[in-house]
């Protein structure tokens, strides 16, 4: 820079720029466009800089008002939501009035469609040789192509995914091979997630059914064409109806018949979700239309805050109880009531069992239960436990894995599983 810097007393402020006697020497000084632009650049520098702290001041100011007043915020937001609850109480009252009326009519104004080429199910695997000693239920990953507001996994996927095992069907027969050949053949219910979103999983299925029976639990998103190269006398499904995922009721019950005309056993079943209470009538109406009774399952789980099933309002409680006890049967004629009643029998007498347990369950702690001896839980991770409650039996992967030696008392306050209460003494297939 050249010229003589005039002399400045203390710290620059703006305020200066207005003072002739400040100015005036400064700008004779000026001694080129360059340094003209440099000075004017190094006062736009500190403008920034003053508005920088300015707003960092003011940052602070509100971060200290706003911690001030969030007690305030809060009480005010929670005084707006009791006065808008109490606001919406009567008409809540009165929608739910309506809806009591409306669920209390389903059951006398339920009339049965005309059948339209019902196909009957063929007999299950495990109708078609002895009943193996052990019973699996193996969810096999945590993943699926739907997201239900009643899953058990809703909100919770990320969590559980990083732990799940995941192997090709090479490496999972060898340790099915291992299991087979110290516990001879298994009765193994694929679950999941969805197991057909696992990788190569009708392979996985193909080379697992030769040794054993095993049952899909499935969304039957997929084409039934998938389960072309599989033996039906060794592998049922059980197919699970989404309505808000699945689409209308016709067209699933459309895919089941093609797995029943292919041979395959094919159950179906809906769970009782409160939302959808009002339509499960017509979605029973029809299945049954096409020859397919399904198995209505009370929610077990959390809606608007209520504990499932207790929380069932008292209509919502008998229409429950009327279509999983199979009340609407009466309206069909006895050809479809003969076809229902033998399909039940065919499967087992532990559904009528699990759903009378749902429907008013006991206490089971300190019963015997063989559950981690004849029935055990695979899960995603490769952990064997007694039953959905826990209870470890040992890791499934490890060389030396067998299951539990005897029954023993249940730990549990009540069962959790209607298919896995049956374990319990006094259940069928508890011990004697
Ligand atoms: S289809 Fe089954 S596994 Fe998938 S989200 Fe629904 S309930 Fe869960
Ligand atoms: S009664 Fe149910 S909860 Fe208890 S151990 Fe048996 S399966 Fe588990």
């Amino acid at each position: 820079m050249t010229g003589t810097k005039p002399e400045t007393n203390g710290p620059f402020r703006l305020g200066l720029l207005f003072r002739p006697s400040y100015l005036l020497p400064r700008l004779r000084s000026i001694s080129s466009a360059g340094d003209a632009f440099s000075r004017a650049a190094g006062l736009a520098r500190y403008c920034c800089s003053g508005l920088g702290s300015a707003a960092y001041g003011l940052r602070g100011y509100c971060l200290r008002a706003g911690r001030r007043l969030k007690p305030c915020a809060d009480e005010a937001r929670a005084l707006s939501a009791s006065a808008r609850s109490a606001v919406l109480a009567p008409f809540r009252r009165l929608a739910g009035l309506r809806r009591e009326r409306e669920l209390g009519r389903a059951v006398p104004g339920f009339r049965a469609s005309p059948e339209r080429a019902p196909v009957p199910d063929p007999p299950p695997p495990s109708a078609r040789g002895p009943r193996p000693d052990v019973t699996l239920s193996w969810n096999i990953h945590v993943a699926c192509n739907y997201d239900c507001p009643y899953c058990w996994f809703h909100g919770r996927w990320g969590e559980f995914a990083g732990r799940a095992v995941s192997l090709p069907p090479e490496e999972w027969m060898a340790h099915w091979d291992r299991f087979n050949d110290r516990h001879g053949k298994a009765e193994i219910h694929i679950a999941g997630g969805e197991p057909f979103v696992y990788p190569r999983f009708p392979e996985l299925l193909s080379r697992l059914s030769r040794r054993n029976t095993v049952y899909v639990i499935t969304n039957l998103a997929w084409d039934p064409a998938a389960a072309g190269g599989l033996d039906p006398e060794k592998v049922g499904f059980s197919a699970s109806y989404h309505c808000a995922a699945a689409g209308p009721a016709e067209a699933f019950a459309g895919k089941v018949c093609r797995l029943r005309s292919a041979g395959f056993s094919t159950a179906v079943s809906i769970v009782a979700y409160p939302p959808y209470l009002p339509g499960l009538p017509g979605m029973v109406d029809a299945f049954m239309s096409r020859g397919i009774n399904p198995v209505v399952q009370p929610f077990r789980g959390e809606w608007r805050g209520g504990r499932y099933p207790e929380a069932y309002s008292p209509a919502e409680k008998r229409l429950v109880a009327w279509l999983s006890r199979g009340g609407y049967l009466s309206a069909y004629p006895e050809s479809a009531r003969r076809r229902a009643s033998d399909e039940a029998a065919a499967r087992g007498g532990g559904e009528d069992f699990g759903r009378e347990y749902l429907l008013a369950p006991f206490r089971t702690r300190g019963l015997p239960c063989a559950a981690g001896r004849d029935y055990g839980r695979l899960q995603f991770n490769g952990d064997m436990i007694r039953c959905s409650q826990g209870g470890y039996v040992g890791n499934f992967l490890e060389p030396d894995f067998g299951m539990s030696p005897g029954a023993r008392p249940c730990p549990f306050r009540t069962c959790e599983c209607v298919n896995e209460v049956v374990y319990v003494k006094g259940g069928p297939y508890g011990p004697r």
